[in-house]
């Protein structure tokens, strides 16, 4: 037998008995006549004594980091216990060993606090997965999938794999492709989803599926993008969004239940989009913590809160905002003392390209009760007191107002609030808070083309009653100017995204399941009758054939478990994850293939 335990079974109990151990060498320390081991496995590490006997054996059979061996010996109690690690009260006395193979001097140490950088870890990725951290974080990951299977077996979901050799599949990136070889000068897409697959399953009849499947999309890599990434791909027939919204929060609380051993048990919040918008400036708000925005100017027409502000700030010939399209403020709770330095750090922060504002103007509300600011030439201090009462601050806060053009503007002020709550320590690990955003505009206007592109994917549904504008209406758009008043852009989608502590985590739809509609959304993105029937004759061919009412729902299963593990980055969470430019550098893929393979796909590759 090889082993007889693991290395993180033993105990006190255990004492005195014949056991065998095997794993890897993760140090070894001499100590005069004796030399201590630690041996690491998957789960654990035990501490083995070679006493003297077996000194002539070891110089013999000198041990290194990372080499694998087996152990044969006694259980003892330790005379100097480790209270970090639950084997940390016993040792092993040896009676022999094996070393089975092995290994040459990793390039970095495997602990926890591992002196390798990212390239080189990534590089020797089947080395840095022996790292107990990297270990658990994607047991962690075992544990997620493992939870919504379950949760999903038990409400009658069916797990049906659906191919990845496809054609496209838009969810608004760039398909990978795949030539055919028996088809010459033909190409395979890979999914962005599975989306036309899920439908057309409702349509067949297996009113519940679900998957956790790779999605590929090819965009540009931000930091916490993967060009294959996992989802939890869900689809349910017969239901309207009430029901996907309660299904689907059952599952992400089912998962904080069993991975996190928190009850969640309140009702998960919900918001219209246009409220997160005009009260945080973004779309998947951390709403841990207040510091809601306040607009000083008249809000644009986008939004619900239409009280208008602008005599707050007008009259004074203040310039930076009476020019401005937009003129924004958070109150920053506790702030009121920072100092010169503070508060020209922030401003360099908000000018830099990322963010992009000019400057900005501070006030501060004094314990006192006095206001003091950085605009203090131009407005009075009643007036100050005004928009501190408008921006709903109180004594102690620091008042943040940026000015200019509205979508920019709006940006800034979401990522200021987002740095002034992580600086305050208001983003707290371990505090999780879900949200659903509901009534997603339909459409979004491209400048460049002068059209409409579907904000979720081309399948969604409007809301019931803007279906008839959405008939009624010719798209086309004459002015691009004025998109907005445009009846499109009033158009509200069945949609809705559900958003953890400031992150999307997972979003989904009521789809169009009429032939028609879904005719009129195809053109109404700029598609003639051929490039539907080509791209998407399949899935209104099946529409005629008796498909119900259906709905769904796609979790970044990467995301989640990268914030349930309190992690900023999902690569940590997946085994063999792909660097910034799309590379896999341990493989080291993508590559060149030879001119066989290219002959064979009868491919020529431009200026060869
Ligand atoms: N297919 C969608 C996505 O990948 C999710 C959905 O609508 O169910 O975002």
């Amino acid at each position: 037998m090889f082993r007889t335990h693991t290395c993180g079974e033993l105990r006190m109990t255990d004492i005195n008995k014949e056991i065998t151990l095997a794993g890897w060498v993760q140090t070894v320390r001499k100590f005069g006549s004796i030399t201590f081991v630690d041996l690491r496995d998957r789960y654990g590490i035990t501490q083995l004594l070679f006493s003297e006997k077996l000194n002539a054996l070891l110089d013999a059979n000198p041990l290194g980091r990372e080499f694998v061996l087996q152990v044969t010996g006694t259980v003892n109690e330790r005379s100097n216990k480790n209270p970090q690690i639950p084997t940390g009260d016993i040792e092993i006395l040896v009676h022999t060993f094996t070393i089975l193979n092995k290994s040459a001097t990793p390039p970095f140490t495997i602990q926890d606090d591992t002196d390798g950088g990212d390239d080189i870890r990534m590089k020797y990725r089947f080395l840095d997965l022996r790292r107990s951290a990297v270990r658990k974080n994607l047991e962690l990951r075992y544990a997620v999938g493992r939870s919504a299977r379950n949760y999903l077996h038990e409400n009658n979901f069916m797990d049906i794999e659906t191919p990845f050799l496809i054609k496209s599949t838009p969810e608004g990136a760039r398909d990978f492709v795949v030539p055919s070889r028996m088809n010459e000068g033909q190409f395979y897409a890979l999914p962005q989803s599975p989306q036309t697959f899920k439908q057309l399953l409702m349509v067949s009849g297996y009113d519940r599926y679900y998957q956790i499947v790779k999605c590929f999309r090819d965009e540009d890599l931000r930091a916490d993008r993967q060009p294959e990434f996992t989802q939890i791909d869900c689809e349910m027939a017969f239901v309207e969004q009430e029901d996907i919204l309660n299904m689907f929060e059952g599952l992400a609380k089912r998962i904080f239940k069993d991975v996190k051993n928190i009850d969640y048990t309140e009702k998960v919040e919900r918001m219209s989009w246009e409220n997160a918008m005009w009260t945080y400036g973004n779309d998947k708000p951390d709403t841990r913590f207040d510091m809601k925005l306040c607009n000083l100017k008249k809000p644009g027409s986008v939004f619900t809160d239409k009280s208008d502000h602008a005599a707050l700030i007008s009259g004074v010939d203040f310039k930076v905002f009476d020019e401005a399209e937009t003129v924004l403020a958070i109150a920053v709770p506790g702030c009121s003392e920072y100092s010169r330095k503070q508060t020209d750090e922030l401003t360099e922060w908000v000018k830099r390209p990322q963010i992009g504002m000019k400057g900005l103007v501070f006030i501060k509300c004094n314990a006192d009760g006095t206001y003091k600011s950085s605009v203090d030439k131009f407005y009075p201090e009643e007036k100050l007191k005004a928009i501190a009462a408008t921006a709903n601050a109180t004594a102690g806060d620091l008042i943040l107002i940026l000015a200019g053009a509205e979508e920019r503007t709006r940006k800034a002020i979401s990522d200021l609030r987002m740095y002034m709550a992580d600086k305050l320590g208001l983003r707290k690990p371990g505090e999780f808070k879900l949200l659903w955003v509901l009534d997603f505009p339909l459409f979004e206007y491209a400048e460049e083309d002068n059209r409409w592109v579907a904000r979720h994917h081309p399948f969604t549904s409007p809301k019931p009653d803007h279906i008839p504008v959405m008939i009624d209406n010719d798209p086309q758009i004459s002015n691009a100017a004025e998109y907005l008043s445009h009846p499109y852009s009033g158009i509200k989608a069945n949609a809705y995204d559900m958003v953890l502590n400031g992150n999307e985590i997972g979003g989904g739809s009521i789809r169009i399941h009429q032939r028609d509609l879904q005719e009129k959304m195809f053109a109404a993105l700029g598609m003639d009758e051929a490039e539907q029937q080509h791209k998407f004759g399949f899935l209104l061919g099946a529409f005629e054939y008796g498909a119900p009412p259906h709905g769904g729902i796609a979790f970044g299963f990467d995301r989640f478990c990268a914030i349930l593990g309190g992690s900023e980055s999902i690569r940590d969470f997946i085994a063999f994850p792909k660097n910034n430019s799309g590379r896999d550098v341990m493989i080291d893929a993508p590559s060149a293939i030879d001119d066989k393979q290219l002959v064979e796909l009868n491919i020529r590759l431009a200026g060869s």
